[in-house]
């Protein structure tokens, strides 16, 4: 067992991998991950697995699953259940060591940790509903209904920018449903990643049912490519996720993708303008836009522009960018150098391109650290920024002239993640509800942010057209295959 990351001084923990239910080192390269903040704290420090690390958690999932799968919906969801208590009790510390390692503001990981622990309370109380439907028989003596069946052995991909909560939506309905698991959690944030499969063993899980591997991207590609594997849930970027589907799909195994996004916010002239500027600074700012959900681009409708300009102007100026575990700060840094480097040669290339600089901070963010300026750009939907996903805190402006166009721009990536629209006309409502390209369409609120009971997932190249996310009958429809049982009583001897 590590010594546990839950009492997150500002040391270096020393991870280790969990397989077949015990703590071990890795077998490969040494990688660490560090404090976007201050790059020099080196927050975590480990060995990646190696291909005989990957050969046994692969072997312990498989060797658990009989059992796990026989335990039943009820005894798995208590193990989900006193994980979410543990996970409570170690709320603070865990937040804090998500800032330290991820970057986001301490009130972001604050919320990041509660929200996991409602999933896995939501996922746990699924362990007492219905499982199945029944279908009326043209035999009198005959029922038909279906049954669920787990898939086996699932590996779980998981992004950094959400470290806890993404694998939460994955992990919770994965094992819930009878599963057992292989999780590689991102490079990037890998101690926060030990410190959730803490909770879960802790919680009861048997030795094997969730196995966690640190380690790099081709890791991930190593794991998918097993045989063994029966599914594989993925959120990142595109060009991985069509690399997996590319890996899993030929030999049958199932695979939900969740992707990027290149998310429109409408802005109609009937609506409240410093309302929308708020709803949108957060949809495009907060977690340093790192979001897959965030506001990409504002496309205000005919008067709406102008009104929209010093509303939008005023709170990105006010915005203070810095260490997210100091106050005041509400802008915390991206998470790695690269992505860094991205997000200014995206900005740098916009204005070569025509764009124009519409609204920076005051306060200049600070020197050391992965930080960069959130900025509101003023452009032309053509921008090579307004088509390819840049993720991170910018967003920009574009002109149209009635709701039609407004719609067709919003529509004109190869995104289909997330859309709002505010107006209070419920015609253009209605309108937008039914023609914006996107899996998710927000009405008079941000785009990002969703609720973990209710179906979550993209169009387009956002999404792999598998059941959704986050909602527990989509999550069963994923993480099950079912069956359906025609069932008819014998005569007695
Ligand atoms: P990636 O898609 O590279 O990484 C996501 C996860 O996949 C990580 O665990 C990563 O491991 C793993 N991975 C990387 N390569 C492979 C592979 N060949 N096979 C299997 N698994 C692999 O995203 P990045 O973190 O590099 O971010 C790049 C871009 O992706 C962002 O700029 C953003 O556009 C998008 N993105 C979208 C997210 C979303 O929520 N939809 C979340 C994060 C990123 P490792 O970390 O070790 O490389």
């Amino acid at each position: 067992m590590t010594e546990s990351l839950t009492t997150t001084a500002n040391e270096t923990a020393e991870l280790r991998h969990l397989v077949g239910g015990a703590w071990r080192a890795g077998d490969g390269a040494q990688r660490e991950s560090t404090n976007p903040a201050r790059p020099d704290e080196v927050v975590a420090r480990y060995r990646i697995a190696g291909d005989a690390l990957l050969d046994e958690a692969v072997a312990a999932a498989q060797g658990a699953a009989r059992e796990w799968a026989a335990a039943g919906a009820i005894a798995r969801g208590r193990v989900l259940r006193k994980a979410a208590g543990l996970l409570a009790e170690r709320a603070e510390s865990v937040a804090l060591l998500m800032t330290r390692e991820e970057g986001k503001t301490l009130p972001e990981s604050r919320a990041e940790v509660e929200l996991s622990v409602e999933t896995l309370h939501y996922h746990a109380g699924q362990g007492r509903s219905a499982d199945g439907v029944s279908y009326p028989s043209g035999h009198p003596d005959e029922l038909i209904r279906t049954v669920r069946r787990p898939l086996g052995v699932v590996a779980a991909i998981t992004p950094w920018n959400f470290p806890l909560q993404i694998p939460a939506w994955k992990l919770a309905p994965a094992l819930l449903c009878g599963n057992t698991a292989v999780w590689k959690p991102a490079s990037e944030t890998v101690a926060v990643a030990v410190a959730f499969a803490e909770v879960l063993a802790e919680a009861g899980l048997p030795d094997g049912v969730l196995n966690l591997l640190l380690g790099p991207g081709e890791l991930g590609a190593d794991l998918v490519a097993r045989p063994e594997i029966d599914g594989v849930t993925f959120t990142g970027s595109v060009p991985v996720g069509r690399s997996i589907q590319a890996a899993v799909l030929p030999r049958g195994a199932k695979v939900q993708l969740e992707l990027g996004g290149h998310n429109a916010a409408i802005v109609l002239p009937d609506v409240d303008k410093g309302e929308a500027a708020e709803a949108i600074v957060a949809g495009a700012m907060s977690s340093t836009g790192q979001k897959c959900t965030a506001t990409r681009r504002v496309i205000a409708v005919g008067e709406a522009y102008d009104a929209l300009v010093p509303e939008l102007v005023s709170r990105v100026r006010a915005l203070v960018v810095g260490d997210g575990c100091a106050e005041p700060s509400r802008i915390g840094p991206l998470v790695s150098a690269r992505a860094r480097e991205e997000v200014t040669a995206a900005v740098a290339q916009a204005e070569r391109e025509g764009a124009r600089v519409l609204a920076r901070p005051d306060q200049r963010p600070p020197e050391n650290g992965h930080f960069v300026e959130p900025t509101v750009l003023e452009g032309e939907t053509g921008l090579t920024i307004c088509q390819e996903e840049v993720f991170g805190p910018v967003v920009t402006l574009l002109r149209a002239d009635s709701l039609d166009e407004a719609i067709e721009i919003a529509n004109g990536t190869r995104f289909g993640l997330t859309a709002a629209v505010f107006s209070c006309d419920e015609r253009v409502v209605r309108r937008c509800v039914a023609e914006l390209d996107a899996g998710l369409v927000k009405v008079n609120a941000p785009n990002t942010g969703s609720e973990l009971h209710a179906p979550f997932g993209g169009l387009k190249e956002s999404s792999f057209p598998a059941p959704r996310e986050q909602n527990a009958e989509s999550s069963a429809e994923f993480f099950t295959w079912s069956k359906t049982a025609y069932l008819r009583t014998g005569t007695p001897a």
